[in-house]
């Protein structure tokens, strides 16, 4: 059927062939009140499929000389289209990686400098939002909660999928975040193509889409499934790569089932690499050695020549300003990669000699100084308390510093450095803005005037060098291998002289008081984290499990106190906010209870567990139906979450509802898990059969 817009289409792409890019569209009946008007401008007819792989090291892939794990699916991909030899990312991070990706920017700019407590700044184009105004339908799935759609990187996705399906399980590691496995993300993902190919979208003419699917397997903790777990029992890492290869397979698969491969471009890159032991480091995120920032990039779609292999240095900051120039459309002028469509069409070289990263994690999760690098093709320098040079192609696996030798490349290096951090102020003070300026607003409004007061981060490399700080990783690595099989007594001597020996060290004292909670020694937990108070470096999750000591301990006004600062310093964590407001309820607070709860919803308004202490406080108040309502909506919102079974059980009961009750408390006993609901499992098991009884 010829679609009415289909002229308007053909005259468009004759302006651009003009070199025109200024006929739009207003498409008026897909313009929501208040939003921006949506616009259509011309673009090639294509769709895109972004692939990220998390924590994927090049030399992982076969097709880049891995010979550990046989990548069939990511080589086959390379062998239809372009391989990157030399592509870097610029933080070995997944949220500010990403942010990098999708917008051509360096964090600098873009803003979202760490995982966790930054957002993305709202002023900057994303690939999603480009896309998205040229009437692209947009879709994202995600499978971390660090890249939650809170941080910002969901801007342009009509939709943006971040659902976990995994939980924050007390006594989790820091950095161990809720994830979803591959195959769940390729359903999703496959899904959603079929709803859009049924609508027309992705076949017809001009219809197109921009799928981005993050696999985030490789990263760990690895845990591969069956087979890989058991194939790869000496590797778990390269399981985790197999793993993901193999769904990379079927999500391309989906695609050429769906008859979309010759009308979609594919991107399939890693965020950053892994250390697995090199440099002293074990996974990534503390050093910017090639270890962690050589990365796999992979493009292949119509147009672009098969078996190709490009040689020349590629950043992340590039892949936008490219998808974007290779589509027809406009970067914007805040992207500092370059489009680099040139060398993939005409085989030029084009200006990404200068490849500048940055970790400020050391600074922010460990204390120490934080990292700064600039990569040629022929040098690294990085920027760190004691410099580092590496000549790249006499000594790749940068083990010899020759800052001595070359003291005016070292200058030129790092003058290139100060060019990209030039943004921030010269002080090196950083401003951390932990929730986004509507959740400020309405967090304000609902009373809290101290949210989001930004915790400073001085970005001055003060603080011990990271290369000089090895042993301490080595100890992290293993009480964290310790902590993961629950061998928390062995763990605790190697904690204990780490924090004697790296007093300022945030990442040491949640381990420590991890391990003395674990071990029911709540006293010395406590001790632990007033100890980081003490010495400046409490975060809101120290502040938090201090609260839970206290609450262990039975001192609800300190356990309270400690929380109401754990919230102050956080507000995005809406665990703490939630242990808060139990908190209150515990104590018959309950319009502090009813504030904080109204505050977690403000910002996720399908968050079962305030749904359900919100149903609790209403039976406090007596309000058995309202209670009744909130009860069934975390229901809805979560089926997972059990004690909510045994609330409506007990309104079921008290309503003279004996049958009810018992189908309620039989739900409770299904998705009860021993660990967290121990003491109450034989009291529900009383409560059915004492009502079978009385019948
Ligand atoms: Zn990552």
């Amino acid at each position: 059927m010829e679609s009415p817009f289909r002229i308007r289409f053909i005259a468009a792409a004759s302006l651009t062939l003009m070199g025109l890019s200024l006929f739009l569209i207003h498409c008026s009946q897909s313009q929501k009140e208040g939003s921006q008007p949506r616009v259509v401008s011309t673009h090639r007819d294509v769709n895109v499929l972004l692939i990220t792989v998390d924590t994927l090291r090049a030399d992982y892939l076969s097709c880049y000389g891995g010979k550990i794990v046989p990548t069939s699916n990511m080589d086959a991909l390379a062998s239809r289209g372009v391989r990157f030899a030399q592509a870097f990312a610029q933080v070995p991070l997944t949220a500010p990686s990403h942010a990098c990706i999708l917008t051509g920017t360096y964090p600098p700019v873009h803003k979202l400098r760490d995982n966790g407590g930054f957002i993305l700044d709202s002023g900057v184009p994303t690939l999603a939002s480009i896309t998205q105004q040229a009437g692209f339908e947009t879709a994202a799935f995600v499978a971390a909660a660090v890249l939650d759609h809170y941080y910002g990187l969901n801007r342009g996705f009509n939709s943006y999928i971040d659902e976990m399906t995994t939980k924050r399980g007390k006594g989790a590691l820091p950095g161990v975040v809720p994830e979803v496995r591959a195959e769940i993300i390729t359903g999703r993902a496959l899904n959603w193509l079929d709803t859009q190919l049924q609508r027309g979208v992705g076949r017809t003419p001009m219809q197109n889409f921009f799928l981005w699917v993050h696999y985030y397997d490789p990263h760990f903790p690895y845990d591969p499934p069956a087979p890989y777990r058991t194939r790869y029992a000496k590797n778990l890492y390269g399981g985790e790569v197999a793993y993901a290869d193999a769904q990379v397979g079927v999500l391309l698969k989906g695609l050429a089932d769906r008859g979309l491969q010759e009308r979609t471009l594919v991107v399939l890159m890693g965020d950053h690499g892994e250390s697995l032991g090199e440099h002293g480091e074990y996974t990534h995120g503390v050093f910017l050695y090639d270890s962690t920032l050589h990365i796999p990039l992979i493009m292949a779609g119509p147009g672009l020549a098969p078996k190709r292999v490009i040689t020349q240095q590629l950043r992340t900051i590039d892949i936008m300003p490219t998808i974007v120039q290779w589509l027809g459309l406009s970067p914007g002028d805040k992207a500092q990669g370059v489009s680099i469509v040139p060398a993939l069409t005409q085989g030029k070289v084009m200006p990404t000699t200068f490849a500048y990263s940055e970790t400020i994690y050391p600074k922010t999760n460990l204390g120490w100084s934080e990292l700064r690098a600039v990569r040629t093709p022929e040098y690294k320098l990085i920027q760190a308390p004691t410099p580092e040079l590496y000549q790249l192609e006499t000594d790749p696996g940068e083990s010899r510093n020759v800052t001595h030798q070359y003291s005016e490349e070292v200058a030129q290096l790092q003058k290139k450095i100060q060019e990209v951090r030039g943004a921030d102020s010269a002080q090196g003070i950083l401003e951390r803005q932990p929730i986004s300026s509507e959740t400020l607003r309405q967090l304000q409004s609902l009373g809290y005037a101290t949210a989001g007061a930004g915790r400073d981060l001085r970005l001055d490399m003060s603080g011990p060098d990271p290369k000089d700080r090895v042993q301490v990783l080595e100890i992290i690595e293993r009480s964290s291998r310790m902590i993961n099989q629950h061998h928390y007594r062995s763990a605790l001597p190697l904690l204990q002289g780490a924090v004697h020996s790296d007093p300022t060290n945030p990442f040491l004292y949640h381990l420590l008081g991890l391990c003395l909670q674990q071990l029911g020694q709540f006293q010395q937990a406590v001790q632990i984290f007033q100890q980081a108070i003490a010495n400046k470096v409490d975060t809101d999750q120290m502040q938090a499990e201090l609260g839970n000591s206290y609450l262990q301990l039975g001192d609800l006004q300190r356990a309270v106190d400690a929380m109401e600062t754990a919230a102050g310093m956080n507000m995005a964590d809406l665990q703490n906010l939630t242990n808060l407001a139990t908190l209150y309820l515990q104590l018959r607070r309950p319009a502090d209870a009813e504030r904080t709860l109204r505050a977690i919803l403000a910002e996720d308004d399908r968050y079962a567990e305030a749904y359900n202490l919100l149903g609790t406080l209403e039976i406090q108040r007596g309000q058995a139906e309202l209670a009744r309502g909130h009860f069934e909506k975390a229901v809805e919102y979560d089926p997972d979450l059990a004690e909510v079974y045994v609330n409506l059980g007990l309104l079921a009961e008290n309503a003279g509802q004996p049958q009810q009750a018992v189908a309620y408390y039989k739900k409770f006993l299904e998705k009860a898990d021993p660990r967290k609901h121990g003491p109450l499992i034989p009291k529900i098991k009383a409560a059915i059969s004492s009502i079978e009884r009385g019948q």
